[in-house]
């Protein structure tokens, strides 16, 4: 009984809760902010978080660099082949039916193909998480949702300001009374406005420039919150952004009018969607339309889908079509005519540095005032389990590539530094439970063997010598 209670008091001790240690971690998405757009905008609230933190010099999208599936690598840490979300619109090939970008947020069978994002590998092992207007949310993922969940509504102003300021404010109210350890945060610029008016418009700096004064907004939110000492922030985008050469100053890719191309040879295609685009030709024909394209536009790209550069990593799913085609920068592929009236557009190759989008970290995980070389964004993923003490998935990245901008010792990580105030929480505590029960049990035995001795000393004095029994 008393071993037994001592190594409950033990067991009990080595469990105790560590949440006031544990570091929490908000990722923030800007859509579209390109690596280099602080380099013609005033940002001294961006300076700033570089000399407070960590700031990457760009990071390499995954491709195809549009918004869904780029913001589910960074969710999961894997390839667009290997996570399966390949395009912004959900398609059935069968029925030939396509639903927009909105609407396909909301469906859950385009999203929940197996790959789990963070929220609920991070819910599985005890955390809270939260997002807000991330692509991904509104759906549930093998029946599981995060804890705290919003979309944003259709039509939503992804523009104003003060809506910005909400929803930093409602994200930093998760964080400090619903105990989150966890939230994804998504703005939908500067990408709308990059689209607009293309990414060297004045339009485009403006926008910049707000996004700047958020992220000041954002830093004094935590603040005001109380969270300086635990919360960890890592914003970064989905994509960059291209300018659209003017229509009539080059030669446009048009695919009805390339001799050999016919849509009647086609069964579905997804054209008309910025530079990038993928065909199912009607069975037989795939050799006829490969042959018609390939070499067609000095600035198209036609490839096979099993052919497509590996580095890509754009081929190995079946929901990736059987014919894959990519536009140089500055292009667009148009069906049967020129449709498309964006003068900014992404989806391009992700080597081009237009399409590399920016990073920038900063809280008691990462050291300060350091600049680092590029890395994927499959890579942040890892990064964000480790701060947040979790086991990750498998998945395409690696620590490696961002340890270094990682407190790994000092003072400050003593002090406030997620990870290793947990390693020095955790030993605390189990060497202070192993000496408690150890102290425990020396008590006892010596308490035991008092009283064995007494005992032993009157039974000497009551009973005869063979009657006595040994302990
Ligand atoms: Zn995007």
């Amino acid at each position: 009984m008393l071993w037994s209670l001592c190594l409950l008091l033990a067991a009990g001790a080595l469990g105790a809760p560590l949440s006031k240690a544990r570091p929490k971690l908000l990722l923030i998405s800007f859509d579209g902010f390109r690596w280099d757009y602080d380099r013609d905008v005033d940002t001294p609230n961006l300076d700033q978080m570089a000399r407070d933190g960590v700031k990457a010099a760009y990071v390499t999208p995954p491709y195809i660099t549009i918004t869904s599936p780029a913001h589910f690598t960074l969710l999961t840490g894997r390839y667009v082949e290997n996570h399966g979300v390949v395009h912004n619109m959900w398609f059935n090939t069968a029925t030939g039916q396509k639903k927009p970008y909105y609407q396909t947020l909301h469906e859950g069978e385009w999203w929940d193909t197996g790959t789990l994002p963070i929220w609920i590998t991070a819910q599985r092992q005890g955390l809270k998480a939260g997002s807000l207007h991330f692509p991904g949310t509104a759906v549930s993922y093998q029946g599981e949702v995060p804890f705290r969940q919003e979309q944003e509504p259709p039509l939503h102003n992804y523009q104003n300001e003060t809506i910005w300021q909400q929803k930093t404010d409602k994200v930093m109210g998760w964080f400090r009374h619903d105990d989150l350890d966890f939230v994804s945060l998504y703005f939908g610029e500067p990408d709308s406005t990059g689209h607009l008016y293309g990414p060297d418009s004045p339009q485009r700096r403006q926008m910049v420039a707000q996004v700047d004064r958020a992220v000041g907004y954002i830093r004094q939110s935590a603040r005001r919150h109380g969270l300086s000492d635990l919360l960890n922030i890592i914003i970064t985008a989905d994509h960059g952004m291209s300018t659209v050469h003017r229509r009539g100053t080059v030669e446009e890719i048009i695919l009805a009018k390339i001799p050999g191309f016919s849509f009647q040879d086609v069964s579905f295609h997804l054209v008309d969607y910025g530079p990038a685009g993928m065909l199912l030709p009607k069975p037989g024909k795939l050799e006829t339309v490969y042959a018609a394209l390939k070499g067609a536009h000095p600035h198209l790209h036609v490839y096979r889908k099993e052919e497509l550069p590996q580095r890509l990593r754009f081929s190995n799913h079946p929901r990736i079509l059987p014919i894959v085609l990519f536009a140089d920068p500055g292009y667009l592929i148009n069906g049967y005519f020129p449709v498309q009236i964006n003068r900014g557009e992404h989806g391009f190759d992700n080597q081009e540095m237009d399409m590399k989008p920016f990073f920038r970290a900063v809280g008691p995980a990462f050291r300060q005032n350091l600049e680092v070389g590029p890395f994927e964004t499959v890579n942040i993923y890892p990064l964000m389990c480790h701060i947040l003490g979790i086991q990750p998935e498998v998945n395409d990245g690696h620590l490696d590539a961002t340890r270094d901008m990682l407190v790994s010792r000092g003072a400050r990580a003593s002090l406030s530094s997620g990870e290793t105030v947990n390693y020095q929480h955790n030993a605390f505590v189990g060497l202070s439970a192993v000496a408690g029960f150890l102290l425990v049990v020396f008590v006892v035995l010596v308490l035991q063997k008092i009283l064995l001795k007494k005992k032993r000393r009157e039974s000497s004095r009551n009973v005869p010598e063979d009657k006595q029994t040994g302990f």
